[in-house]
């Protein structure tokens, strides 16, 4: 059998584009393949003809706390200096999330919240976050009401929609992204660095890729045509590559409903949720990324659903032991040239800096 003498990479989002990239920078000859008929994967985005930067597939805020990752990030395009904010709306009340000492006095008559506050900064650290599931133990009635508040207004219905579980049934760690936070800092992230790529994802991957030793397949799917390569780098999901042997691993999709409306801006921010109200989780509108001006304005609604092959997109692993006992089975059929890495490839909830990280220690490990 011939083996070409170069590198696969299968899926031109943002892991595999990092990946193909350092090897390229090596000297290695890749090919990166992709179904979709444009690059950048779920982090694609583009001008819409308002001259709006639309996210197609979610919001997407860079955030990170590592200067690999940022420096290597800074190489392929410059970014603002965007910080982002979530609201919420509870009880019609538009707030902050995540929950935190500002937000007691936006839900609560000020003396209670006052009093909550005291009671919170007597229990915790300043600045500490604290996940729900966690803050759920309180032993003092005003903390359990809070607790109870918190749990009913922000997390329940919220994650009800999301996941189409309570919230003690999903993944801690998900529910954990989102603490409550006892701090008066209203950013959804604290990372060192963060930003919007000023010329939007889809440029910032088109020139990570754009080196003589990688040639772009887009309209490609995998198959087993493709099996002859030197190393094969997997950045799509698992039981996808191995035929579905054992069985599909089940993922979260979204289906995000777009309007446009006649006005320059529909809501108060770039993303607000929605934890008690609606069938969606919550509303984007993009052109506070990037500053857009325009009289009119493009938002999406966002509904989340079961994924469903060949009917929509994986965007979220379903973190728990019987999908992660799955994962490892088809783990086990991994031959010596090809590596899985990306949020479907390790079935991981990875953030794009994550994602980053996890290609560059890969790569760093396969050159050890
Ligand atoms: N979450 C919630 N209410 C909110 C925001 C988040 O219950 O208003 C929970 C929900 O379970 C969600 C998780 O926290 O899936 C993580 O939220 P995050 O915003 O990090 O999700 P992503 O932006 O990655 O979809």
């Amino acid at each position: 059998m011939m083996i070409e003498d170069k590198n696969l990479v299968i899926g031109c989002g943002l892991s595999g584009s990092v990946i193909a990239r350092l090897l390229a920078e090596k000297g290695e000859k890749v090919l990166i393949i992709d179904k979709k008929s444009h690059i950048a994967g779920n982090i694609y985005d583009y001008k819409d003809e308002n001259g709006i930067c639309i996210h197609k597939y979610g919001s997407h805020i860079f955030h990170t706390n590592s200067e690999k990752v940022w420096d290597f990030i800074k190489r392929f395009t410059d970014l603002n200096t965007y910080m982002h904010k979530v609201i919420a709306v509870i009880d019609g009340i538009e707030t902050t999330i995540p929950f935190n000492i500002n937000t007691l006095y936006d839900v609560f008559p000020e003396s209670l919240a006052r009093r909550l506050e005291q009671k919170l900064l007597s229990k915790f650290d300043y600045n500490s976050k604290v996940p729900i599931l966690e803050f759920q133990k309180q032993d003092d009635e005003d903390l359990k009401f809070l607790a109870q508040y918190v749990y009913e207004k922000v997390f329940l219905h919220y994650t009800t929609k999301q996941w189409g579980k309570i919230p003690k049934e999903v993944d801690g760690a998900v529910t954990a992204r989102v603490p409550v936070y006892i701090s008066q800092d209203n950013r959804y992230f604290q990372d060192k660095y963060q930003g919007i790529p000023l010329n939007g994802y889809t440029k910032m991957v088109e020139n990570i890729l754009n080196h003589p030793n990688i040639e772009v397949k887009l309209n490609t799917a995998y198959d087993k045509s493709y099996s002859k390569f030197k190393r094969i780098f997997c950045t799509g999901s698992i039981d996808e590559f191995f035929d579905y042997k054992y069985g599909q691993l089940p993922y979260r999709s979204v289906n995000f409903k777009f309007e446009t409306h006649n006005c320059e801006f529909y809501q108060s921010n770039a993303v607000v949720n929605y934890p008690c109200n609606y069938d969606f989780t919550r509303i984007h509108e993009y052109k506070y990324y990037l500053n857009d001006k325009s009289d009119k304005t493009v938002i999406a609604k966002e509904y989340s659903e079961f994924f469903e092959k060949d009917k929509n997109e994986r965007y979220y692993p379903i973190v728990n032991n019987d999908n992660l006992a799955l994962y490892e089975k088809y783990k086990k059929e991994i031959p010596d040239n090809v590596f899985f890495l990306g949020r479907l490839g390790d079935y991981k909830y990875y953030d794009m800096d994550k994602a980053v990280e996890r290609a560059i220690d890969l790569f760093e490990e396969i050159n050890k």
